[in-house]
Parts: C-alpha cells; structure tokens; sequence
C-alpha cells in the first residue's frame, strides 16, 4: 500500500477527549467538556421541534443545493443564493476551496498558530504552506502581505484567531486586502463572529463588491450549538461558487443537518443570548485570572487561551483529574498554555476552582 506522496507523513487530527472516555478511564461521573468551544447551552429548541417534521423523508436523499437553507441564509445575510455554498461543516468548505484551487507547487499563506485544518488540507493539495507567526496572538497581517507573490493561491486568515481568540480590525483587512494580486484568494473563516463584541471588528461582507477574491466562512457548530450536525457556509462571488460547487459532493449536508440549521437561524434570540451570556462568562473568567497574575490573551470567541506557566500536558492532566476536560495547548503551539471554552456559569466556576487548585499546588498562588 503506497498512499500518495503528500499524505506519507501527515499528523490525524487529534480531537479533545470525549466525556465518556474520560469517565471511563478516570472512574468520574461528574465530567464537563471545555475543550472543543461547543456552544454550553446546546441549540435552540426550534431546532428539536423541527426534526421530526423530516421524519417520513429520512428514506430520501437530501436536496443537494439546500435551497431551503440557502435561501434563508441569503436572507438573513442580505446576499443573494448565488453566493453561498453549504458544507459538511465549514471543514468542508475548507477542503472544496483547497480541492479547487491548489495544484502541486502552488503556494499557500497562513497565520503561524491558527487553525490546523488549511495547512492540512494545502498539504493533501502539494502545495507549500508559508506560515507567518503570530505577533502578540495576532494576525502579523503586515508580514504576510510582504510574503505575497505571484505564486500565491491562497491565503488563509482566521478571524477571531483559533486558539488566541484574538482579532484583526476592518482597517487592518483593508490594508493587507489592497496588497494582494487579484489571482490571489483570500479566505476569511469568521467561525466565532457570532460572538464577537469588538466594534473594529471587520465588515467583511461589505468588502465582498470591492474585493472579489474574498471568500468568507461562517458555521452552524459554534454559537448556534450544532457541531453534531456538521453544517458550515462560504461566501463569495457567484463564479467563485459556481466553481466550488464543481467539486462539492452531490449530497454532501444531511436532510436533518439542512433541517436543523434552517430552524436555527429562524431563532436569533437565542444567539443574542449565548453572546450575552459568553461575554459574561468572560467578565468573569478575566477577573479571576487577573486577580492571580494569570497571563492570557483577550478573546472575541467563546474560548481563552491561557499561560499556566506549566508544561501544558500537566495542566490538562491535573484538570482531568478533577473532570474538567479543556485543550492543552501542546499540540496548538503554545506549549505552556491550555485552552478552556466559555462554559455555563456552573461550568465556569468549576473550572475556576479547578484552576485555582492548579495555581495553588504549582505555588502560583498562595495557600490559604
Ligand atoms: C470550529 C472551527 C471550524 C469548524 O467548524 P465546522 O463548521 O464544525 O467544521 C472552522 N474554523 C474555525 C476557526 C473553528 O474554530
């Protein structure tokens, strides 16, 4: 067996424990889950109600173009169908934009620490992946724009950053978006921009017209709760899409995934209060850590990365044991640092105490 050249030696995608797993192998019953930046409060019961409606069509196959879904996405967008495209999760719009446009050679720009899945899927591709570090967290959007030229394809940025949680502003956009050959797309993935409180946030919809290369990522998995659904989006110009829906599998979302999503979105309050409640949740969080000098970085997401001043691995170990499952930041390139999702304010306190067991038994902070 002789798999292709460019997977020989491509890392599996390690995902956070589950809670049974971890119940299992710890012998625990209470277990909480921050490690995946899943929205804590589930979905929008609309969603539940809806389900059953697709009862008697489950023996059929899904429509393809998800008309439904799109026409109701385009609506809430303010964007005609023509510029959408629905994915197995924005994963999978991620692998039809690589499928579509990389060949062998090609070059491909991404932030250093941000999201792992548009270097992967640009290696399957063979083309080079140019990664430009981060500066303090951030997109270094001024190197990157120096590292373009005319052998560059693509270019990934990821907004807020996953796992900094930080962000870049429109005028930061506009500026590197000036910078770059109109052969050249750029692809921003706004998974968290639900949840995004920064006034200087990006417009990037409004950048559509003036930019036509820009492709733009939104999903149904994080604040709308449905990561078991896998439903995600692009938007672009329609000859962009046109050319991505040649690669799109016929039937690649759900009848119940479309289902789901399509009443989700019928439910904004909903997501106007998991925002709430996420920035609350934060308030929080920020205020404990600063209270125990605690380095991290500000977030727009839903999720904090912080330093524990320990090797990752023995922070996320020492959580475990107590039940708290979070991300360790190993294997995101922040080696001393672990990743935690906002949870509920149960959830957060939890943690809280949690980590506060850490701090105290690495003599970060004082024994009482
Ligand atoms: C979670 C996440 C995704 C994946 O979303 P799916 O729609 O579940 O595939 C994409 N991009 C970023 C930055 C994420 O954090």
């Amino acid at each position: 067996m002789k798999p292709k050249e460019a997977v020989r030696n491509l890392p599996i995608y390690q995902p956070g424990k589950s809670l049974d797993e971890v119940k299992q192998e710890l012998g625990l019953t209470d277990v909480i889950k921050l490690a995946s930046n899943e929205n804590p409060f589930g979905c929008s019961p609309k969603v539940w109600e809806a389900l059953s409606q697709e009862r008697d069509a489950l023996a059929l196959y899904p429509d393809g173009d998800a008309p439904e879904l799109r026409r109701a996405l385009a609506n809430h967008l303010g964007v005609t169908e023509e510029r959408l495209i629905i994915g197995n999760g924005s994963d999978e719009v991620i692998q039809i934009i690589s499928r579509t446009f990389l060949e062998a050679g090609d070059v491909v720009l991404v932030a250093e620490r941000t999201f792992p899945r548009y270097k992967t899927q640009a290696i399957i591709e063979g083309a080079t992946v140019i990664e430009v570090p981060l500066k303090k967290g951030k997109h270094d959007l001024e190197e990157m724009a120096r590292k373009l030229n005319e052998k560059t394809k693509l270019v990934w940025l990821c907004n807020p950053n996953n796992p900094t949680g930080t962000i870049f502003t429109h005028e930061e956009l506009v500026s590197f978006l000036q910078k770059v050959p109109e052969e050249t797309i750029v692809v921003v993935d706004e998974a968290y921009y639900e949840y995004v409180a920064d006034a200087t946030f990006p417009d990037t919809l409004s950048l559509m017209a003036q930019f036509p290369q820009l492709i733009l990522l939104r999903t149904f998995s994080k604040i709308y709760g449905l990561a078991s659904f896998r439903v995600g989006y692009g938007i672009a110009h329609p000859e962009v899409i046109h050319e991505l829906t040649r690669v799109r599998e016929p039937f690649n979302v759900n009848r119940l995934a479309q289902r789901a999503a399509y009443s989700a979105l019928q439910d904004q309050k909903f997501v106007q209060d998991c925002h709430q409640k996420n920035r609350a949740g934060l308030d929080l969080i920020y205020r404990k850590l600063d209270e125990w000098g605690c380095p991290y970085f500000h977030t727009q997401g839903n999720f904090v990365l912080i330093d524990t001043k320990l090797p990752a691995e023995e922070a996320y170990q020492f959580l475990l044991r107590k039940g708290v499952i979070v991300r360790s930041g190993q294997a995101l390139g922040f080696p001393t640092y672990i990743r935690v999702t906002v949870g509920t304010p149960h959830q957060n306190q939890r943690f809280l105490e949690s980590f506060e067991e850490l701090l105290r038994f690495s003599k970060q902070v004082e024994n009482k």
